[in-house]
């Protein structure tokens, strides 16, 4: 009775505190903001049993992944173990001499045998990959291990962490053994590996090595749930919930700002009917600048993040040696709220201790490098949104500090005044359309349809083609809008553009925090495209493909939005487009995917359809969901790089070399330029060509 009080009282306890490390995390929780809608459930649920029960994304490194995996699923197995060693200390059958009579889960028969044989062999599992990690971790030099944002006590914390998972296994692994013995023939369960050293234990003394790894068992779980809390083993928590709260839109969707949509209504037209404003609430911040701007998901990703550096591993900038790592980004996060918990639960919001997430964590020069390729959130296997956090920083510099990059502020200032990034007129805008002629004998002139024409003669044309601003005024841009036109008048598709009605997408002014511009261009061109009751939109731009396709309907604007990648590929499918491949025949084609396109919004399939009817495409070793930025997005083109080793491109460039191609495919006016450029700094440019798959089709049709 004696060792039932006490154990009641530890449990007490043991659970008193973990309660109480919770009820903080969860006051947090509710004081900060909603991140977006959590109601898509089933999505959610599909997403959950992908990620946390079959462990998806930690097998993309497939080794260390499947090592990750066993962990996790023998984990699984030993908690039900564990359960059953809680109502047995309640019982108080562990501490009577006779043990096999009370083990209270075996009424389940052979179902117990066959969970209980599970957990006795994963136990040793774990016990020899725990013993691998320590090595690996102590003992091997693991480039993703470190980092400036590393410090010597995560290091000690991840050790002491495996460690205490280390004794849990070999508590159990001799309690199981003991148990065996003292049981005789009255064994409950099936323990396959631990039968292995019952030859060990001296049947006089077995019933006190049970007691006492019984005992170090319990308090090991205890002491291990206690403490993760306040380590980097959190995610032993967190992970699951943080993956099921995880975004479900494509990675490159960027969240809209609610709160400035009243104002770009009004600014457009003053008689636009807006929710009023509540006079009475203290107007919210834009952006991020310290932790409690944040949403709750930015809080339990920083407390799910494990720290493993897959992120910072395939990130472009800090594989080119710039400041950004987005593992301290995340990790940054958790510091910052760890600083300031007591503040913030003691007196709320408006708690200020002189300090904040950015700048004095979180820097300027780490926020301004970022791509948005999305490779981190792609990689991270807890599914943490990184760019998200680093946009919402670049919103409170644009909107609050109104101290973006001098660049990027020009950038800004162009799309206000011309409809563009750069010093164009929005006259030109069409441009891009004179004297487009086919390949033939006749040069038979091309009149590329506008949707105001159309509208005159009573006709709906099935797609828009968006040219968007690197299409229309980029020199790179325009030979692939022209190439497009060209295929689609070819195959004969029903289409026409907005010409010169039509203006900068905003992509860029979103992606650099400025969210009122972004708005105001999205809206204008929403309006007009509503007006020709566009359904149906084409472009040769992954980047405004993803603000058209999934930014724009937060704003209504809802169209099918289709790369011309993908129209290609039905083109040729349907025998609308006969490509000759003896034209590319000896060409080494190798293809670029853009994050916008691949990572973002999933399409690796049609570009590579299209290049294998033509020829065959060698792989660079980073593809697919894999690939390398080129280095464009995320507004770099439009500024300078901050201080690193090397251009982004020319990483990227010398992942192309390394295939031995002579001919660079790509799918974006922007990839194209950096490619082009980066084969200019190797001074490869006459040995190598870069096309897009617009003119890799045109020139295989002869067009
Ligand atoms: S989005 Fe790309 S560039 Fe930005 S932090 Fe993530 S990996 Fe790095
Ligand atoms: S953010 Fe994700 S990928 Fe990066 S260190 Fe944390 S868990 Fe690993």
């Amino acid at each position: 009775m004696t060792e039932q009080i006490i154990f009641a009282a530890v449990t007490v306890i043991a659970f008193g505190i973990l309660a109480w490390s919770f009820s903080k995390i969860f006051r947090i929780i509710k004081l900060l903001k909603k991140p977006y809608s959590i109601k898509n459930v089933g999505e959610r649920l599909s997403r959950f049993l992908k990620v946390v029960i079959g462990q998806n994304k930690i097998m993309r490194y497939p080794i260390v992944g499947f090592m990750h995996a066993l962990v996790f699923w023998g984990f699984i197995l030993i908690l039900f173990g564990s359960a059953e060693m809680l109502t047995d200390g309640f019982i108080g059958s562990p501490f009577d001499h006779d043990l096999s009579n009370d083990r209270i889960f075996s009424v389940l028969g052979i179902v117990y045998n066959i969970i209980i044989a599970g957990g006795d062999i994963s136990a040793w599992i774990i016990l020899i990959l725990i013993i691998a990690f320590l090595i690996r971790r102590n003992f091997m030099k693991i480039k993703r291990f470190t980092g400036n944002e590393m410090r010597h006590r995560d290091h000690k914390d991840a050790s002491f962490a495996l460690l205490l998972i280390l004794l849990l296994m070999v508590s159990l692994i001799g309690m199981n053994a003991a148990y065996i013995v003292n049981s005789g023939t009255d064994v409950f369960g099936l323990f396959p590996l631990s039968s292995l050293i019952t030859d060990w234990i001296p049947q006089s003394s077995a019933h006190m090595i049970e007691l006492i790894m019984w005992w170090s068992h319990i308090l090991l779980i205890f002491f291990f749930a206690n403490y993760l809390p306040y380590s980097k083993h959190f995610h032993v928590f967190m992970s699951a919930p943080n993956v099921y709260f995880s975004r479900t839109e494509p990675l490159t969707k960027m969240n809209e700002m609610e709160s400035v949509t009243g104002e770009v209504k009004l600014m457009l037209n003053p008689d636009a009917e807006v929710p009023p404003i509540d006079e009475n609430t203290e107007p919210e911040r834009f952006g991020l600048k310290d932790v409690e701007d944040g949403t709750w998901k930015n809080y339990i990703d920083s407390l799910a993040c494990t720290q493993c550096g897959r992120c910072t591993s395939v990130c472009p900038a800090n594989l080119t040696g710039k400041l950004l790592s987005p593992r301290k980004v995340v990790l940054d996060y958790r510091r910052r709220m760890e600083e300031k918990i007591k503040g913030l639960l003691k007196e709320g919001k408006t708690y200020d201790d002189g300090k904040s997430l950015y700048p004095d964590y979180t820097t300027y020069e780490e926020l301004w490098a970022c791509t948005t390729c999305n490779a981190c959130a792609q990689e991270c296997p807890v599914s943490i949104d990184h760019p998200s956090m680093i946009l919402e920083m670049r919103r409170y510099i644009f909107l609050e500090e109104s101290a973006a990059p001098s660049l990027i502020n020009a950038m800004s200032t162009n799309i206000e005044n011309n409809g563009a990034p750069w010093k164009y007129s929005a006259a030109d805008r069409f441009n891009w359309a004179d004297k487009l002629c086919f390949n033939d004998k006749n040069k038979t002139e091309i009149k590329v349809p506008l949707m105001s024409e159309k509208l005159n003669e009573g006709k709906t044309p099935e797609y828009l083609l968006w040219v968007g601003s690197a299409g229309a005024y980029d020199e790179g841009g325009i030979e692939i809008t022209r190439n497009f036109a060209k295929i689609l008048e070819h195959a004969g598709v029903n289409y026409a553009c907005l010409g010169t009605e039509e203006t900068d997408s905003g992509d860029n002014a979103k992606r650099a925090g400025n969210e009122f511009l972004f708005q105001m261009q999205a809206m204008m061109n929403i309006e007009i495209m509503n007006g020709y009751k566009v359904k149906k939109i084409v472009t040769c731009d992954p980047h405004d493909y993803n603000t058209l396709k999934n930014e724009y309907s937060d704003l209504d604007g809802n169209y099918e939005v289709i790369h011309h990648t993908q129209l290609i590929q039905e083109l040729i499918k349907d025998g609308k487009l006969k490509v000759d491949p003896k034209v590319f025949s000896g060409k080494k084609i190798t293809f670029h995917d853009p994050c916008y396109l691949g990572r973002g919004n999933r399409e690796y399939k049609a570009p590579r359809f299209t290049l294998n009817q033509i020829g065959s495409i060698t792989e660079m070793k980073r593809n697919k969901s894999r690939s390398l930025c080129c280095g464009a997005g995320g507004t770099q083109m439009f500024k300078e790089a901050e201080k690193g080793d090397k251009e982004v491109y020319e990483l990227r460039t010398e992942d192309a070399l390394e295939t031995g191609c002579n001919l660079i495919a790509t799918a974006c006016p922007m990839c194209m330029t950096m490619m082009k450029d980066g084969l200019k700094m190797k001074d490869k440019e006459k040995e190598i060509e870069v096309m897009d798959i617009a003119e890799i089709v045109v020139k295989s049709l002869g067009i």
